[in-house]
């Protein structure tokens, strides 16, 4: 089974990203469960946590459909200690925001060096930084993203994550969440049948499909192997057409969270139509 959805907008209440997922055809969406450019956060009203449980019920969206994405200020892997411990609580502030939505999917971009620390020491920090706070919770899964590699982003070699999840003390509570055009940017080609086929090795090999819990379906406005995070409407951009046919047409991502991160939401039905039919 496909789940096929987009990162809906939150605006107005939470509870009211549910309707815009449904409202576009969409089996599955990922949402932000507070003001992603700010740090302030204001508790979760029960009124509204009731309202999402009984939403996602009368819509038909399960834990293993909805995919929440955290806040892009983050940095679980920050060089300085107390901006480090500022971006540790506000992780465990998402992920506590999950379980009290019933939800168990926070996905989240590895995190940054800012050119003062090595990829090692950074990549330590972000692995120290998911064990504390899965040791303050339960049941939520940290999805990682791979990243383009932008600036001083971690994440854009499967080997990065691989370390990640190698010194996560429980396996059962890390996952991945591939963003294709994230992948693209970053050297992964998508472009034809053969370049997916061998995208995808490396992927199994390195990470293991065993990890994967959630995909980002975006064509890519950057050209291959740039290191530039710019998002396309599927089929207009360099990875084109085929990529979304092959992950349609393959088992392995079945049952997660397949999500729409394209640049124009007026589209978005048309998309999800099209994934579907390809199947
Ligand atoms: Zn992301
Ligand atoms: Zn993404």
């Amino acid at each position: 089974m496909k789940f096929i959805g987009a990162h809906v907008s939150s605006s107005g209440g939470i509870d009211k990203s549910i309707f815009r997922a449904h409202e576009i055809n969409a089996t599955s969406f990922a949402f932000f469960t507070k003001n992603q450019r700010q740090w302030q956060t204001t508790p979760l009203k029960l009124e509204v946590i009731k309202k999402f449980k009984i939403n996602c019920k009368k819509y038909d969206f399960k834990p293993n459909q909805i995919l929440s994405h955290n806040s892009y200020l983050i940095n679980l892997g920050h060089p300085e200690n107390e901006e480090l411990k500022k971006s540790r609580s506000a992780f465990l502030d998402e992920m506590q925001r999950c379980e009290q939505l019933g939800i168990s999917l926070l996905n989240f971009h590895p995190g940054s060096h800012l050119n003062k620390i090595s990829i090692d020491e950074c990549l330590e920090r972000i692995t120290e930084s998911i064990n504390i706070n899965l040791a303050l919770t339960k049941n939520v899964i940290a999805v990682i993203e791979n990243t383009a590699g932008q600036g001083s982003n971690l994440g854009f070699k499967f080997e990065h994550l691989a370390t990640i999840i190698k010194g996560i003390k429980n396996k059962k509570r890390i996952g991945v969440c591939l963003d294709t055009c994230h992948a693209f940017a970053a050297g992964y080609d998508l472009r034809t049948n053969e370049a997916c086929n061998d995208t995808f090795i490396k992927f199994n090999k390195i990470i293991g499909f065993k990890y994967i819990r959630a995909m980002h379906l975006n064509d890519a406005k950057s050209q291959f192997a740039s290191h530039i995070d710019r998002h396309q409407s599927l089929g207009n951009g360099n990875i084109g057409y085929t990529a979304f046919t092959y992950i349609m047409k393959d088992n392995r991502f079945n049952n997660i969270p397949l999500i729409l991160e394209t640049i124009n939401p007026k589209i978005w039905t048309q998309e999800i139509s099209w994934l579907k039919s390809q199947q």
